[in-house]
């Protein structure tokens, strides 16, 4: 059971945030966000994938006039990425941003900033504030080497918080990314000894997704496991569905989030196998997507050593040549010819 930080709740919406809150899943809209149907649609088709947070990008005037609208079309609170402009912020905290996401190296006038937090005051609106590596090495002017970055994104946060505390709002979310999963560790870790404020958690530029996969799990991952962080990203080019799919499998697999559909086991196969595992597999894989409930469910390649390695799988299919033999809860119940195992399977998950 993993101990979280505790840490201030911020209200995102009716969304509580931090302080042992479910740790939310986000991510970003990939479409025009002047495209409002289509923009809606992603953002649900990231509900449904387990998104309780989205976030989007509101780079124009017509853009926050967007947001505006798709904030009243959708099921979950909006994130406002409102980047270097006070007054897009400003039009989207009036716009109905439940947040907004602002990297305060980015406005170049305390006016500003003090203008975007009386408005975010008086819309009870939450602000995340942002320091990465690139703002650093803008605000220096030079390159700083790797190795001073992590005290100096520190010594960047400690100045954000307290000119947001110096104007009595402390509705906020901190987040330091890097695009380095042991710098990202690093700094997180610092952050979360030095405020008590939620942390979003995410690498930036993690890459493509099948490059995004490892780092962002090893640093989010190590996070998470001491307990650090309270919302999540992970950041991949490409369709954000699939950004959100490998968020919710970091939760599922450090137990931070309740399995509501099967798990699928497979062995590894070694030469003992004698069947196609990994075709088997991906037909149970497919047969599974049909399916709302937890449950495990193992593939195995043989009657050796299968048995009781899935001994804790409600189902288990351990292939024998031409056959398996079908177990459930350890017990093995069936001997089924390899064309009926899909439908056996399916079968016995309907009984569940
Ligand atoms: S379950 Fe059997 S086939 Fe699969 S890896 Fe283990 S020994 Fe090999």
């Amino acid at each position: 059971m993993i101990q979280r930080r505790p840490t201030t709740t911020v209200k995102i919406g009716p969304l509580p945030l931090g302080n042992g809150a479910p740790i939310v899943v986000q991510s970003m809209t990939k479409v025009p966000t002047t495209e409002i149907d289509l923009c809606v649609r992603q953002v649900e088709d990231l509900v449904r994938a387990g998104c309780g947070l989205v976030r989007i990008a509101v780079p124009r005037q017509a853009d926050t006039a967007a947001f505006a609208r798709i904030v009243q079309k959708v099921s979950v609170p909006l994130i406002a990425d409102i980047h270097f402009s006070p007054a897009r912020a400003i039009e989207a905290i009036e716009g109905g941003a439940a947040k907004i996401r602002l990297n305060p190296g980015n406005i170049k006038s305390r006016e500003d900033i003090h203008r975007i937090i009386d408005a975010a005051k008086a819309h009870n609106v939450a602000i995340r504030i942002g320091v990465n590596e690139a703002s650093i090495r803008d605000l220096t002017q030079e390159p700083v080497p790797l190795e001073e970055r992590v005290d100096l994104m520190l010594a960047e946060m400690r100045q954000y918080v307290q000119l947001f505390e110096d104007c009595g709002f402390d509705r906020v979310v901190l987040s330091a990314k890097t695009s380095d999963a042991l710098r990202t560790i690093k700094v997180n870790r610092r952050i979360a000894e030095a405020f008590r404020y939620p942390i979003h958690l995410g690498l930036t530029h993690a890459g493509l997704p099948e490059a995004a996969r490892i780092p962002s799990a090893v640093a989010l991952g190590t996070l998470l496991a001491e307990g650090i962080g309270d919302t999540i990203r992970v950041s991949a080019a490409g369709d954000p569905v699939i950004e959100t799919h490998m968020a919710v499998e970091i939760l599922l697999a450090l137990g931070l989030r309740e399995r509501r559909r099967p798990e699928l086991v497979v062995c590894p196969t070694c030469g003992r196998t004698e069947i196609d595992v990994v075709k088997l597999a991906r037909q149970v894989e497919e047969a599974l997507r049909k399916i709302e409930k937890p449950c495990r469910v193992a593939v195995m390649g043989c009657v050796v050593n299968g048995p009781g390695e899935a001994a804790d799988a409600d189902f288990a299919i351990c292939a024998a040549k031409d056959k398996a033999y079908f177990y459930r809860n350890g017990q093995r119940i069936a001997t089924v010819p390899e064309a009926q195992l899909i439908p056996r399977l399916l079968e016995a998950l309907a009984s569940l």
